[in-house]
Parts: C-alpha cells; structure tokens; sequence
C-alpha cells in the first residue's frame, strides 16, 4: 500500500488496566512512552496546542475499580482520585465539610469540563487550581508507588515539586480531607478561596489564595496556613506571612505587614496576561482583605455573646 498522511501516522495503543497494581505496572514497563489518563481533559489540550508530545501509549484509569467516590467517616472525607470535579462541585458533604474545596472546583473551568475532568488529574497537573484549597484544608494524599500505598502531606507534596519532579509512574489513589473543628481554646475557625482569572468564570487562573485559620476567644490567631497559586504557578505556601500573624490579634498595622510578607513571599510566574509584579500584589490584598473579613466576624461574634450574657 502507498504511504500516505493516514496510513503513516500510528493511533497510540490504550491499555485498560484491571487494577491499580496492573496500572502501574504498565507505566514501569512503558516509562516515557505512556501516560496515565483519567479525565483526558488536560492532555488533551496540551497535546493540541503542542506543549506535549501525544506518547504511544494511553493507560486509561477509568475501569481501575475502588478510585473514583467520595466517603466520610469521623475523622475525614476520602476522595477516589477518579472523582469528576462535578461530582466532588455537587457532593453536600464536601460543601458542609469542606466549602474552601467546593468553592476552588466550582471555579474550574465550565461544568461540561468538571463532568469528565478528574480532582486527581488536578492535583497532578501540579498548578491545578484545587491545590492551595488543598494545602489549606491539610489534605493527604495517598499513592501507589509500587507494592504499597504511600500518604504524604499535600503541603510535603508541593513544597517537594519546588525542587522535584514527580515520579511518572507513581498513581495517586485518593484524596484525604480531614475535618477540622473548632475547639474550646479555638473556638472560632475561618477560611477563604479566591481564584482571579480574566473574567469572572471560566476562565484560567492569574492568581489563586486560599487561607484557613483558627482564632481564639481573645482574638489572636491560634493557627494559620495560606497558600497561593493560579496560571503556571507552582503552588505554595507564604510562611512569612502565617509566621507573622501567629498568637497576634488582627490590626492595622498587622495587616500592613502581612501584606509586605506576601508581596515578598508569594513567587508567580509571570505570563504574556500578566506581570508578575500585578500578581503579587492581588494575592496580598486578598489575603488581608479575607484576615480583616474575619477579625470584623469574631469582633461581632463577641459582642452578640456579651449581648446574650448581660
Ligand atoms: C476548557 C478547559 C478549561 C480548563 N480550566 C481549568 C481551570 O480553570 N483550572 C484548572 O485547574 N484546570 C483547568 N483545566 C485543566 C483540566 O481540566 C483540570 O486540571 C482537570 O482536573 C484535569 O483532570 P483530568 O482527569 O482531565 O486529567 P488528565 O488530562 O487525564 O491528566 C492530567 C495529568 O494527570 C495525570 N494523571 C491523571 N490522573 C492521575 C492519577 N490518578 N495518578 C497519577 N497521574 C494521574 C495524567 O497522566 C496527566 O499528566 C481546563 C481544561 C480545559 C480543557
């Protein structure tokens, strides 16, 4: 037969691995001519627009059984890595439990993306938008790197992306989300995500912040942990920023300094849509904008409990 355009270029194969061990065992043996696929949703466009090369072979985790669904116990919801983002944007429990979550995929593309995109092609994608939610919501995320299951902390997953790639052929099973709550000496939690884009939805990040804390009776901040991201941004968290505001009651003056902590903590990407400098500078006034929200809330928790103790 004549060589032609249609009969040169090769479909790649798709395998359709029966469980996780087989998945991954496929991903050794094909190394860097595979990929894993869940959703499809980013490789696709990706290998569209040329920024990856289509490999020869398509390990589909779709028919992998156990990955995709959301649990809860008393201590946590567990999310399959093979949950849509629809699915997880729908789920009351996640809304209830976990609204910084709810609120970071429902801002992720447009719902006829959610329904086939997956949250654990998110979290490996490493700039998903899902991320710093889950850096702030101390996710864990559990892995099969071989013969066994490994949990690492969302937070020890991204830091390590700074300086690592991550193994290809490790296979991210599922997503834990522990509850938190508040206590007696920390009796008021508080929380926040943003995503800024270049319109109000569907539309890729320039800069995503999420912050979640814990305050006490007092007023001081007990715990704090913010992370940011958005567009090519690796995302991460700004310790200067938490450092400073921990054990200290919210004020101006405070909130100046944070402010400064972010603009020097935070390091985006600059891309054609938007400086570097822009960024920051967004990302920091959403964080002291969100902190000052929350001191304004405890400041009228207070006074309503002072109200019904008189
Ligand atoms: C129109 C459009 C708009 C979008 N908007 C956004 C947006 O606003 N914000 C955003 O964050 N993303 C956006 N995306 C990107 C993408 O849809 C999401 O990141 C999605 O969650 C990826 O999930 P997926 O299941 O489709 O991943 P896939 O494309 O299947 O895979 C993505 C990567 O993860 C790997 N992978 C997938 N699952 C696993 C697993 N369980 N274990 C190990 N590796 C795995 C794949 O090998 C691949 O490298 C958009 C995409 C499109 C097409």
């Amino acid at each position: 037969m004549a060589s032609s355009p249609e009969n040169t270029m090769m479909s790649p194969s798709v395998w359709h691995p029966r469980d996780v061990t087989e998945a991954w065992t496929f991903k050794r043996l094909l190394e860097s001519d595979s990929a894993y696929v869940a959703g499809g949703t980013l490789l696709r466009t990706q290998w569209e627009s040329g920024q990856a090369t289509m490999p020869k072979h398509f390990i589909d985790l779709s028919g992998i059984p156990g990955l995709s669904g959301i649990e809860e116990d008393d201590r946590a919801l567990t999310i399959g890595a093979l949950t849509t983002l629809g699915e997880c944007r729908r789920d009351a429990r996640v809304a209830e439990r976990c609204p910084m979550l709810a609120s970071a995929i429902g801002s992720i593309a447009a719902a006829s993306v959610r329904n086939l995109a997956t949250v654990g092609g998110n979290v490996v994608s490493r700039v998903g938008d899902s991320l710093p939610a889950l850096i702030v919501c101390k996710a864990e995320f559990e892995w099969c790197t071989g013969l066994s299951a490994v949990t690492e902390d969302a937070f020890e997953w991204a830091e390590r992306l700074q300086v690592q790639l991550p193994k290809a052929s490790n296979l991210l099973l599922r997503i834990i989300v522990p509850y938190v709550k508040a206590t007696e000496l920390v009796p008021r939690r508080f929380g926040a995500y943003h995503k800024v884009g270049r319109r109000e939805a569907f539309t890729p990040s320039l800069v995503t912040v999420a912050l979640g804390g814990g305050m006490k009776a007092d007023g001081s901040i007990a715990d704090i942990t913010i992370a940011a991201g958005g567009g090519q941004t690796l995302p991460h968290r700004l310790h200067g920023a938490e450092k400073l505001l921990k054990g200290q009651p919210i004020g101006a003056e405070l909130l100046r300094d944070v402010h400064e902590a972010v603009m020097n903590g935070y390091k985006p990407k600059s891309d054609p849509f938007a400086t570097d400098a822009y960024r920051k500078k967004t990302a920091a006034n959403l964080v002291v904008t969100e902190l000052w929200k929350s001191r304004s809330a405890s400041a009228a928790a207070g006074e309503e409990a002072n109200r019904d103790g008189a």
